[in-house]
């Protein structure tokens, strides 16, 4: 075992900053799905994945792998991984840790067989800035690549399907990237993106399950009227109702534990200084680990809306967007983590995510866990994120001991996929 993990992970560092600059933008990173700057960014990791003897490969959506044997032909693999794209003006960590890390890991195995091979996977989209839809990557791999999915198109024009040729890959093979019955589990490290880790002063986070979220679209409808003619006591505000309801949607999330709440959109019509709102359009995204908690709170809001509504004269309406539910990691791997976490010298923090990951789609096939470090001043998706040095050592300190306790896992080994 190459037990300077210090050493590795000022490799980590180093490599993902070099990632982040093959970007589409000048000054900044933006590398989305397919693009010229992914070609560039799959030729460096490949080349540090093929110096670790890996035969790489890149399947039909885009998606870099990199195999490393296990002791003898024939046996299972785990995949290991997260995402190569990023968002616009990007930070060089989000999703590209995972994968820069996963190929550390492979490399402090120091050429040492384990009973399972282990695919590296960097998926090609994750964040969904291209398409307007997220993982991509992931979705093909549980054969949820459907062909709306890749007739919809890009703000050029151009289709899921022929950005797929554009970069040189066959989109009528993309049922060859679903998983194979050979794959015991997906472990994927993934910054936290947000300041829990921080405030409790510990680097890695055991992801329990990744929150279930709605997002809705409410609309207030009043009565446009004369800002000047119109008694208090006559009005029917559609923007004062709605604000009434923003900041109930806050209190309520407040008082119950776990859920975030968010009324990050709001418009009002016709808008202007002297007239009365006669229209008001507010969104809402609200997220919890337990879908029961989460609907019971969306529901509680639905009524706080349809209630000031009607004591304000004002009717309230409103539509789904998004409605998914919470994803749990796998219990045993979950566990496994944990204690890794523990051997590696860090106290294990057992966690939900707020943020949608990879993981949450191979969850639907295979058992996925994911691991989360700490993220300094919770900033992500931004050039200023930036991770801990001494954290990554951890992290891959952690990755070590746990694919010791897999491979000598006889539960572990006699798993298999359920694809
Ligand atoms: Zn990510």
């Amino acid at each position: 075992m190459n037990g300077n993990y210090a050493m590795l992970a000022e490799a980590v560092i180093a490599r993902c900053r070099k990632l982040a600059s093959f970007s589409e933008d000048a000054g900044g990173t933006r590398r989305t799905f397919l693009s010229a700057a992914m070609h560039d960014c799959h030729r460096e990791v490949s080349s540090w994945m093929k110096t670790l003897g890996m035969s790489v490969s890149v399947d039909a959506v885009g998606n870099l792998r990199g195999f490393y044997p296990a002791i003898s032909p024939g046996t299972p693999r785990i995949l290991i991984g997260s995402h190569l794209d990023t968002v616009p003006n990007a930070g060089a960590f989000d999703g590209i840790l995972g994968v820069v890390l996963a190929v550390a890991l492979v490399d402090s195995l120091d050429g040492q067989k384990l009973p399972f091979g282990i695919d590296v996977i960097g998926f090609s989209e994750e964040e969904g800035v291209r398409f307007g839809v997220p993982f991509i990557g992931s979705r093909a791999l549980v054969g949820r690549l459907d062909e709306e999915l890749l007739g919809r198109k890009d703000e050029h024009g151009i289709s899921v399907r022929k950005a797929i040729q554009d970069f040189g890959l066959n989109a009528n093979e993309i049922s060859e990237a679903v998983l194979r019955d050979d794959v015991l589990g997906y472990i994927e490290f993934h910054i936290e993106q947000g300041p829990v880790l921080e405030s409790l002063g510990r680097p890695l986070g055991v992801v329990e399950a990744i929150v279930g979220q709605n997002r809705l679209e409410f609309n207030f409808s009043g009565q446009t009227n004369h800002a000047g003619t119109t008694p208090m006591n006559l009005r029917r505000d559609a923007l004062a109702a709605a604000a009434e309801w923003i900041v109930a949607v806050e209190n309520l999330a407040q008082r119950t534990p776990g859920i975030v709440a968010t009324v990050g959109f709001m418009e009002a019509k016709p808008g202007a200084t002297n007239v009365i709102a006669g229209e008001a359009r507010a969104t809402l995204d609200i997220r919890h680990a337990s879908d029961r908690t989460r609907t019971e709170a969306l529901d509680e809001l639905i009524r706080q809306a349809e209630s000031i509504g009607a004591r304000r004269g004002v009717t309230v309406k409103w539509r789904t967007l998004l409605a998914q539910n919470a994803v749990a990691m796998d219990p045993f791997l979950t566990e496994q983590i944990a204690h890794a976490v523990q051997k590696s010298g860090c106290v294990p923090h057992r966690m939900a995510s707020g943020a949608g990951h990879d993981a949450m789609i191979l969850a639907e096939k295979i058992p996925a866990a994911m691991i989360f470090l700490r993220t300094p001043g919770g900033i992500s998706h931004d050039p200023a994120e930036s991770v801990h040095l001494d954290d990554v050592a951890k992290a891959l300190e952690c990755g070590y001991h746990l694919l010791a306790r897999l491979g000598a896992s006889q539960e572990f080994l006699g798993r298999t996929c359920r694809a």
